[in-house]
């Protein structure tokens, strides 16, 4: 059964339709969910919102709290200019209207005393005083007949004017001129006076009465209308207030959120992931930061791409002639051609040596570059592991030997049979058996742990040292390409930064998982799983 790896381009389309479905921030899930089409309406406005640029969000945003606020001054205005005029009233209307009928009813007993005084005394003075007052009582109630807007005003007014003219009259006909020495008014004179006296004074009162009670009216619609004034203006306020914050949360969240996306979209540029283009609804002048930031990862896909092939390629270019200069100098080792003196084969060595270190990396290179490019193809057979791992314990003996590391392998006794290519498996097992014997001191321990893990269904491979570790700052990156720690770099140790890469990819196309944990000084210990269900064929 041949098992296709997954390959970072087919991630990268898969990553690319979740994030582009993503992109559609719901909106298209607000669609099917038939949201638009209830609120066509409210669609169209969030359509034309995203339109927008930063600039026109943030005025309109400021334009709409400012007419709020003036909507709320300008009805606070109103009110207060109609308590003003409601004030005024009372001030230039009601007030005078009661002290000028007040005076009038004072004056109008004085005259009634003037009268009295006159048929006491005979003295015309006394009648001149009641003429004058007189006058200047039909003057003042002229004006405030005229004064006096309201119907009942007017009503109760043109009554006292009216029994004030008949007391006059009354008065006029009983002193005639020149006046009969000691007369005296009779009784029907003086009762017919005194009920036009009470007449006026009583139709007064009731005038001063009534402008009262109109006062107290206004006074308490006034009240009332400050009252309704006030609940108002709070309730007005507590909406600006809240129609401000939701406009700065709507402002500030509709330039976030793209910012956040471009920002995590940015991230993953960082963690290698190229090829993805974000979809976001931003504001028009976001929408080209979004476009640059899309045509930078582009840019660095086509690059990355680009760095694949010519590495595949170049790898290719360079495996046979190398593949040639190893055969030759097995053959010179084997002195094929003749004899060798022992400088000549140290030479012959280092140079064997080397050219399988180049040719190993060489293949390293063109298996990630197929397994990058989905074309490596997995021959996924039931294989024993303990088998596997033996093979590569086998491969690293003499290296622990010339180290004095001692090599410890622990798996079950019975056979281990998992689905998977074991080739690579081994190259696997290879890589992390060669970095625990690099990574260690002379006299170290190394070990290789085989575990069955039923419930799961899988199987735990590790391979532990007791050597230098590796910092936490490196322990994320391990298992990028070409990353190589500051422990390779301070020990120098022949490395490429590929082995745990390659390493990774493999395990995870069997559908497995690898990790590693490290304390620095004191040792690593590399894991990975793989599945123990077979895939139907093999079974
Ligand atoms: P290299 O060819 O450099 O060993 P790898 O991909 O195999 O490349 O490992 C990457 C880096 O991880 C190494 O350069 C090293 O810093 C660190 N590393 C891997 N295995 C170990 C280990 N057993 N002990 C300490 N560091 C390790």
């Amino acid at each position: 059964m041949k098992v296709k790896a997954y390959s970072a381009f087919d991630s990268r389309n898969r990553n690319h339709l979740i994030s582009k479905g993503d992109g559609m921030y719901g909106f298209s899930y607000i669609k099917e969910s038939g949201t638009v089409r209830l609120f066509p309406l409210l669609a169209a406005v969030r359509g034309y919102v995203m339109r927008l640029s930063l600039f026109w969000r943030l005025a309109l945003g400021s334009l709409t709290i400012i007419l709020v606020v003036a909507g709320v001054n300008v009805y606070a205005l109103l009110q207060l200019r109609q308590l003003t005029s409601l004030s005024t009233d009372l001030v230039a209307y009601h007030t005078p209207a009661i002290e000028s009928a007040k005076r009038l009813t004072s004056s109008l007993y004085a005259q009634l005393r003037s009268e009295k005084k006159f048929w006491v005394l005979h003295d015309e003075v006394f009648l001149r005083e009641f003429d004058e007052e007189a006058a200047e009582f039909t003057r003042n109630l002229s004006t405030l007949l005229q004064q006096d807007p309201a119907q009942e005003g007017q009503q109760l007014l043109g009554k006292t004017q009216r029994l004030y003219e008949a007391y006059r009259r009354l008065l006029r006909e009983a002193t005639p001129r020149p006046l009969p020495r000691a007369s005296l008014p009779d009784d029907r004179y003086t009762s017919r006076r005194d009920a036009l006296v009470d007449g006026v004074a009583d139709s007064l009162d009731a005038y001063v009465g009534l402008h009262e009670a109109l006062m107290r009216t206004v006074v308490n619609e006034s009240r009332t209308r400050s009252a309704q004034a006030e609940a108002i203006m709070r309730r007005l306020v507590v909406v600006a207030i809240l129609l401000g914050l939701g406009l700065a949360a709507v402002a500030s969240y509709s330039i976030l959120r793209p910012l956040r996306r471009v920002q995590d979209h940015i991230r993953q540029i960082g963690q290698g992931k190229f090829g993805e283009t974000v979809q976001v609804e931003a504001p028009s002048d976001l929408r080209e930061l979004v476009e640059t930031v899309n045509w930078m990862g582009k840019k660095l896909q086509e690059l990355d791409d680009m760095k694949a092939d010519f590495l595949a390629h170049i790898s290719h270019e360079l495996r046979t002639p190398l593949a040639s200069i190893r055969e030759g100098t097995h053959l010179l080792l084997d002195e094929i051609p003749g004899p060798l003196s022992p400088n000549q084969r140290e030479t012959l060595q280092i140079m064997q040596d080397s050219s399988q270190r180049l040719i190993r990396l060489i293949s390293t290179l063109l298996d990630l570059s197929k397994i990058e490019a989905g074309l490596m193809q997995y021959q996924i057979v039931l294989t024993d592991l303990a088998q596997v791992a033996e093979n590569s314990v086998g491969k690293v003996r003499l290296l622990a030997e010339g180290k004095r590391i001692q090599l410890l392998t622990e798996a079950p006794h019975e056979r281990t049979w998992v689905p998977m290519d074991g080739a690579r498996i081994e190259q696997v097992v290879d890589n992390l058996l060669s970095n625990a014997l690099k990574f260690s001191p002379d006299g170290a321990c190394v070990g290789l742990h085989i575990e069955m893990d039923r419930k799961k269904n899988l199987v735990l491979v590790s391979v532990s040292d007791t050597g230098a570790g590796i910092p936490s700052e490196d322990l994320p990156h391990i298992f990028d390409r070409f990353y190589q720690g500051r422990t390779s770099a301070r020990s120098q140790l022949a490395g490429s930064g590929l082995g745990l890469a390659f390493a990774k990819r493999v395990v995870e196309a069997h559908g497995g998982r690898i990790w590693a944990e490290s304390e620095p000084g004191k040792g690593t210990t590399v894991t990975f799983t793989l599945p123990l269900t077979q895939p139907r064929s093999v079974a």
